[in-house]
């Protein structure tokens, strides 16, 4: 039997499963912020969307993401997650 040794995970806008370095986690802290978590551990609430604005757009315009995470997501908040995605993209 083949093992995953790497989690596997789906984005929340387009479903696509795919390895945990594929996605970008984004977390509710404890502190209740949304935010870009690049090392994907992160204390707090986390879903995975892929690395692109377009996934990240989506996922909150069908309030995917607000669901995952219980929390509300600002358009401020949607903005600097869209700009960190597109920084991480770069790096
Ligand atoms: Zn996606």
């Amino acid at each position: 039997m083949m093992q995953h040794k790497v989690p596997i995970r789906s984005c929340v806008a387009c479903r696509t499963a795919g390895e945990k370095s594929r996605l970008v986690r984004v977390v509710r802290t404890p502190e209740g912020k949304v935010t870009l978590d690049l090392t994907g551990k992160a204390a707090g609430r986390g879903a995975y969307i892929c690395r692109s604005a377009e996934c990240l757009r989506r996922a909150v315009k069908e309030r995917r993401l607000s669901k995952a995470l219980h929390a509300e997501i600002s358009e401020e908040t949607v903005q600097q997650l869209a700009k960190a995605i597109e920084q991480g993209l770069e790096a």
